[in-house]
């Protein structure tokens, strides 16, 4: 009596660790499958011209930018894996040729802004240029040393949060400045969101004025990605923002500096690029910012 029970109990045991291990396979099998085909809800955005030699390719959200020059030209930040195929048709419709593209930059290494580098690069063989900072979390493909330990594990497993690795081909410091030709881009390393979180400041001419460009980098912190000196860094980086001279600003995800409502304007407007210069709302995303740091709240 008792051994049919026993025998019983423990097929039965059996069972349920083969359901679990069977379940587990199949979540990890369809978080790559994800990770492998998911656009982050991105749809392909109509790339235009903002001013001067200074475009937007990106997606519907998450930003990328090129800044074309007779030696080359320069594509700042590539969205996720599969945003890379949107960008990339983007450039081709402006006109340019992903082959003359010569450096890749980024803004910071979550997948939603350098998942596709590795995409743009194979395509163009252009050089990654990186922060210190930042450089192992994209040579490895996404794995932030800050991020909490599951999700650190998720992004080994490739269930989310990964990227196919680009090669980064040169690493700079705070207030370096990368040349292609005419086009001068200064790095600002404003750490908080990532330590080595970048945001650029370029001149660009049009007609006959030259604006100051500033592309901010993220100054939010995530809930899952902290670090002991990040409320110091945000500080920091806020009043470096501060200085900046910005006539025109952008950061990398396109609703936050109102790439569609600038783009609408431009289109009526007398002069197309009067709609993106927009010192009052650089101000206001940095007071946004200076707020969300004080009153502790993580986005
Ligand atoms: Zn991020």
């Amino acid at each position: 009596m008792l051994e049919p029970m026993l025998r019983n109990f423990t097929n039965r045991r059996r069972l349920v660790v083969l359901v679990a291990v069977l379940g587990v396979v199949a979540l990890l099998l369809l978080g790559r499958w994800g990770n492998a085909t998911k656009v982050g809800g991105q749809q392909p955005a109509e790339p235009f011209r903002i001013a001067g030699n200074f475009y937007y390719v990106g997606a519907s959200d998450v930003a990328a930018f090129l800044i074309t020059g007779p030696q080359g030209h320069v594509v700042l930040d590539a969205g996720y894996p599969t945003t890379a195929r949107m960008i990339m048709a983007s450039i081709a419709k402006l006109g340019f040729d992903i082959k003359d593209v010569k450096v890749l930059l980024n803004s910071e290494t979550h997948a939603d802004h350098a998942g596709g580098l590795a995409v743009l690069q194979q395509a163009s063989g252009a050089e990654l240029w990186s922060s210190e900072a930042s450089a192992d979390a994209l040579t490895s493909g996404g794995d932030d040393p800050d991020a909490l330990l599951p999700l650190r594990a998720l992004v080994w497993l490739g269930v989310i949060g990964s990227y196919p690795p680009p090669r980064v081909d040169h690493r700079f410091k705070d207030g370096d400045t990368i040349h292609v030709g005419p086009i001068a881009l200064t790095a600002h390393i404003t750490g908080g969101h990532t330590r080595g979180c970048t945001s650029w400041s370029f001149p660009v001419r049009d007609g006959d004025r030259v604006l100051n460009v500033v592309s901010a980098c993220d100054l939010g912190v995530l809930a899952t990605s902290q670090y002991p000196e990040q409320s110091a860094d945000r500080e920091r980086s806020i009043r470096v923002l501060r200085g900046l001279p910005a006539d025109i600003w952008v950061t990398c995800h396109a609703r936050w500096w109102g790439r569609y409502r600038k783009f609408v304007a431009s289109m009526t407007a007398k002069n197309p690029v009067d709609p993106f210069i927009d010192p009052e709302g650089y101000r206001a995303f940095l007071d946004a910012a200076e707020a969300e740091l004080h009153q502790g709240r993580t986005h």
